[in-house]
């Protein structure tokens, strides 16, 4: 822990050993170690981005089971979104980043997508296009026979400039079996980031926890995510999501805030050559979000404005953030709020 707390790398097995030893008292030593360790890296600063959470359809038949956002066509809360509603938020809204992901469906197919981001970027020049998680890369190719690497060269070449780190759940076969098997796993997901990577297209990655999974294989999902920036260099944030149990599934309860916190806290000290560590407020709420921040987080996503995902599975939060909101929600937490832009850097004076 101490060598965490001095942002040194915890070998592999110092990993795993902290993985059996968590215990509510030592919770609050890997609090301590995280918080050290992110303030050496960013003082007291913590950074927003005022963003748009675009989801053009939630129509998808993959059928995973811990999501509630997902419909069939004819389902009450199914929707699909037109461009010019699309277009409209975002006019209305002059965010500094629009994060796109949708479900897989044909409604919304490929070229639909392709053309929606070449039109963001013409009217948005400066806009941070973070669009698409691996599943969905991985989805498009299939559909229009095309390489990953082509349908990652042609959303570069459109305008997308980051990929979001959806779709890698967690990595653990014996889950990925259960729970989300029609859609890639855990070596496809990492294959497509390294791909990315290697065209530079900087990515995120998120970890799905509490839905019966283990910390052995939450801190091997850490690991792996490690040993795959060692190689590629291309993670630019790590955003743990705590898992909404929603309604009359296979599991009541998601992780409890000591436990989301515990996974932040872990995550920054085991990450060593992940820049930020994000505490993703929609799914673990505000209140724990900003306590994120005291366990190793130094990010808190952003304004968002309308979350779909999370929201659909039951999450109480606020669908969105007004600005006023963000930054005294960080000031209160005893952080010093920073507005950023999408690859993260500070926003500079006449940004918007
Ligand atoms: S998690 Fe994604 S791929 Fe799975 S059912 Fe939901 S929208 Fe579809």
């Amino acid at each position: 822990m101490d060598k965490g707390a001095r942002c040194e790398r915890i070998s592999e097995d110092e990993a795993m050993a902290l993985a059996a030893s968590i215990t509510p008292d030592r919770l609050h030593a890997i609090g301590k170690a995280a918080l050290a360790n992110r303030r050496s890296r960013y003082g007291e600063k913590a950074t927003f981005v005022f963003n748009l959470q675009i989801n053009p359809a939630n129509i998808c038949g993959a059928r995973c089971t811990f999501c509630n956002y997902a419909a069939s066509k004819n389902d009450p809360h199914a929707y699909v979104m037109s461009e010019t509603e699309i277009l409209e938020k975002v006019e209305t809204l002059q965010p500094t980043e629009a994060h796109i992901v949708g479900g897989l469906n044909q409604v919304w197919p490929y070229e639909r997508n392709l053309e929606l981001v070449r039109q963001l970027r013409n009217r948005y020049p400066e806009l941070h296009i973070k669009a698409y998680t691996a599943v969905e890369i991985a989805y498009f190719a299939k559909c229009v026979r095309k390489s990953e690497r082509q349908v990652l060269e042609e959303l570069k070449a459109a305008g997308v400039e980051t990929l979001p780190g959806g779709g890698a759940e967690i990595f653990s076969e014996r889950l990925y079996r259960q729970h989300w098997k029609n859609k890639i796993g855990p070596v496809d997901w990492v294959r497509i980031h390294k791909l990315a990577h290697s065209l530079g297209i900087l990515t995120n990655a998120t970890m799905l926890f509490g839905f019966g999974d283990t910390w052995t294989e939450r801190i091997h999902h850490l690991l792996t995510l490690r040993e795959t920036q060692d190689a590629s260099k291309g993670f630019v944030c790590f955003i743990p999501l705590a898992f909404q149990p929603g309604e009359g599934r296979f599991i009541t309860h998601g992780p409890t805030p000591l436990e989301t916190l515990a996974v932040v806290g872990i995550a920054r000290l085991v990450l060593d050559n992940i820049p930020h560590i994000k505490s993703y407020w929609p799914m673990s709420g505000v209140e724990t979000g900003a306590a994120g921040l005291s366990w190793g987080a130094d990010d808190m996503d952003g304004t968002i404005s309308e979350e779909k995902i999370a929201h659909l599975a039951g999450a109480p939060t606020p669908k969105g953030m007004a600005r006023d909101r963000m930054t005294e929600t960080i000031r209160m937490a005893g952080f010093t709020p920073v507005e950023r832009d999408g690859r993260f850097k500070e926003a500079g004076e006449g940004h918007r």
